[in-house]
């Protein structure tokens, strides 16, 4: 373990000194203190090592304000858990420092009742093997492993395995993360875990908020590979438990979910890969599963926008520019480019690209300076200039000042 602790390319060296000024202000209270989960995992796999989240055995509050008060930097308390988190000074880095607590499920799926205890407590309420190991950092102990449940064993042999058959009923939420280890690491769980993905457990999950499923959807839609999680929670019948119109994914259209940065629109994976899963729905499915995962306005929008889109292409492809350009203008930008990534129908890249950006070079202030009174012909004016342009009917200024005065010359 100190040999894996001391590799740079696993752990930075400053994480490293990061750790043991924890594990030194830990010592001083007397707190056995425990870096747990993910770290343990990734570096025993030979993987570069993200968030810390520390365990004492002791207060977690006292010892951030120790840290704080020696070392800088800011605090964030919990008191219903006696957990805080550590924002370190200078920096948007932060360390999770938890109470070693025990947890009870009085109800499936329901939160659980907490109190203080041993590490050994705290390792058994966690969700996989591989991720109910600690390390210590204080004292003497300093790199020692405590694996009470057997994860390094599973991590050698590639499984996901729960810590007892009731895992699932009593918080669903670990069948997406079981999903994601999978997926992430070539696992798979094995033939316990999978079982326990059962109508039972599966059943839970109607009680679930719509935040907490989303909340699971969306670390699944951050990852890699993101596409084989959602055919994944499609095949066990997650997806179904979640909202029985919930469609499956098409593995294909996980390579989308990588946006083409060249384009000049601000990329989000999450709403991508919702507008893809989602895209074939009716307008009412759409609205129904927003619902049920308590989407934004802002995301039900997005892929209501681009489930229309797909719908109305037949009726658009032949048409002129400016009348996609019409079609297009009031829709999400992530949508159209959404709807031409599944259909390559070009007429979407021109108007991201060009027609959106076209406009005539009179403005409203020379409509003004040319005496017409302010009204709604301001705005079909500019309208059919921008069309004739669009179309291209006009290609010169001369051209559009031609066109400009005819139209001022009409009725309408
Ligand atoms: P990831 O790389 O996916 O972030 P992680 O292990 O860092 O993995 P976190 O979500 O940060 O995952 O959780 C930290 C630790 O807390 C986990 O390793 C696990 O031990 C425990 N944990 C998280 N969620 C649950 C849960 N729903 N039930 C039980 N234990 C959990």
């Amino acid at each position: 373990m100190l040999r894996l602790l001391r590799d740079p390319n696993l752990l930075p060296p400053e994480k490293l000194t990061l750790l043991s000024n924890i594990a030194a202000q830990a010592q001083t209270l007397s707190m056995p203190c425990y870096v747990v989960g993910g770290f343990v995992r990734d570096l025993l796999l030979g993987r570069p090592v993200n968030d810390l989240d520390v365990v004492v055995e002791g207060d977690a509050i006292q010892l951030g304000k120790k840290l704080v008060e020696v070392y800088g930097g800011k605090l964030t308390r919990h008191f219903k858990f006696n957990t805080a988190i550590w924002h370190l000074p200078d920096s948007t880095d932060f360390v999770d420092l938890i109470t070693a607590r025990k947890e009870i499920y009085e109800k499936p799926g329901a939160l659980p009742t907490v109190t203080p205890a041993t590490i050994d407590d705290d390792l058994r309420r966690r969700d996989f093997t591989i991720n109910a190991m600690a390390l210590r950092l204080d004292g003497e102990g300093f790199g020692e492993l405590l694996d009470p449940l057997e994860g390094q064993t599973d991590l050698g042999r590639e499984v996901i395995r729960v810590l007892h058959p009731q895992s699932f009923m009593d918080d669903p939420t670990r069948i997406f993360r079981a999903i994601r280890y999978e997926e992430r690491y070539d696992f798979a769980m094995d033939v316990q875990t999978l079982d326990a993905i059962n109508p039972e457990s599966l059943k839970v999950l109607h009680s679930l908020s719509g935040e907490r499923l989303r909340h699971e959807l969306d670390l699944i839609l951050d990852e890699e590979d993101a596409a084989e999680m959602v055919l994944r929670v499609v095949n066990l019948g997650v997806a179904e438990a979640i909202h029985p119109k919930i469609p499956t994914f098409h593995a294909e259209d996980g390579d989308y979910l990588e946006m083409d940065v060249r384009l000049d629109i601000p990329a989000d994976r999450r709403t991508m890969g919702y507008m893809l899963w989602f895209m074939d729905l009716y307008e009412d499915e759409v609205f129904s599963i927003a619902n049920r995962l308590e989407f934004s306005n802002e995301l039900t929008l997005s892929v209501w926008a681009a489930a229309q889109l797909k719908k109305s292409l037949p009726y658009l492809v032949e048409s002129q520019p400016s009348v996609w350009t019409y079609a297009l203008e009031k829709l999400p930008l992530l949508s159209i480019y959404a709807v031409y990534l599944i259909s390559r129908e070009n007429a979407l890249l021109d108007y991201i690209s060009l027609w959106r950006h076209v406009k005539p070079y009179t403005t409203g202030d020379d409509l003004k300076s040319r005496g017409l009174l302010p009204g709604p012909r301001y705005g079909e004016i500019l309208e059919q200039l921008r069309a004739a342009w669009l179309d291209g009917v006009l290609t010169t200024k001369a051209e559009e000042d031609a066109l400009l005065v005819k139209l001022l010359g009409s009725p309408n």
